[in-house]
């Protein structure tokens, strides 16, 4: 488990590659510098990990491309403190993220060999949600909201209401919406009964597949 001046010099430069893509929030520019993505997967690949790629992570489930992580991140428009909920936690590499900002993070995964794998994987290199429950993201987590955020790492075929009436009053929930692409979508409430939404262009998840448990 090494990071090397190597792997810190090619970061710097996917730090660059997705600033160059639009990416402004410095918090979240200064968390992709410091996270040893290579850590996050399978030795062999990687010469990959600072590629600004997706990347297969086994049981048929991907890293999301460091630029959509970012993205993701910068849209949920959070502070050091604010509690997140992310469905999708696969190589763990966005919860590392937001822990890397200071957020405080729970995360949801319905695939039980990478749920146990990450469970394993990230306090072993130093990052620790709140809470890694194995289970069904279309629920949230109703038991520890509301969330200041909510985020859907994986092409939500509709917007699951539970994830809705979890957010916080100013809060926000994005999410990929659509069934083979799928359109990045933010909600934030405005009140109890309003949500505003707007639409951030086209990106390509794996699906967010229904509870077979
Ligand atoms: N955030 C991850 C991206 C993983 S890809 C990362 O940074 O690596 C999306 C993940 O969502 C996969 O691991 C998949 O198993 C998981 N997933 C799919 N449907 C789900 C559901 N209903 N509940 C929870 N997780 C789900």
């Amino acid at each position: 488990m090494k990071d090397t001046l190597r792997h810190q010099g090619k970061r710097q430069q996917l730090v660059k590659i997705i600033k160059a893509k639009g990416i402004q929030n410095e918090m979240v520019l200064k968390a992709i510098g410091k996270i040893p993505r290579h850590l996050f997967m399978d030795s062999g690949f990687e010469d990959h990990a600072y590629e600004d790629k997706p990347f297969p992570i086994g049981a048929d489930q991907t890293i999301s491309q460091p630029y959509t992580v970012a993205r993701q991140t910068e849209l949920l428009e959070v502070k050091k403190g604010d509690v997140v909920l992310e469905i999708g936690t696969g190589s763990g590499y966005q919860a590392a993220v937001l822990l890397e900002m200071g957020v405080v993070v729970y995360t949801i995964e319905r695939q039980r060999e990478l749920f146990k794998r990450t469970n394993l994987f990230l306090p072993k290199i130093g990052y620790r949600p709140k809470k890694m429950v194995f289970g069904d993201g279309y629920k949230g987590l109703p038991e520890f909201a509301p969330f200041d955020g909510i985020v859907v790492t994986a092409g939500a075929p509709f917007v699951p209401k539970p994830l809705m009436e979890q957010l916080k009053v100013g809060g926000k929930l994005v999410i990929p919406v659509g069934e083979n692409v799928q359109i990045m979508t933010v909600y934030t409430r405005k009140s109890e009964k309003e949500f505003e939404k707007k639409e951030y262009g086209e990106f390509r998840f794996v699906p967010l597949l229904e509870d077979k448990n």
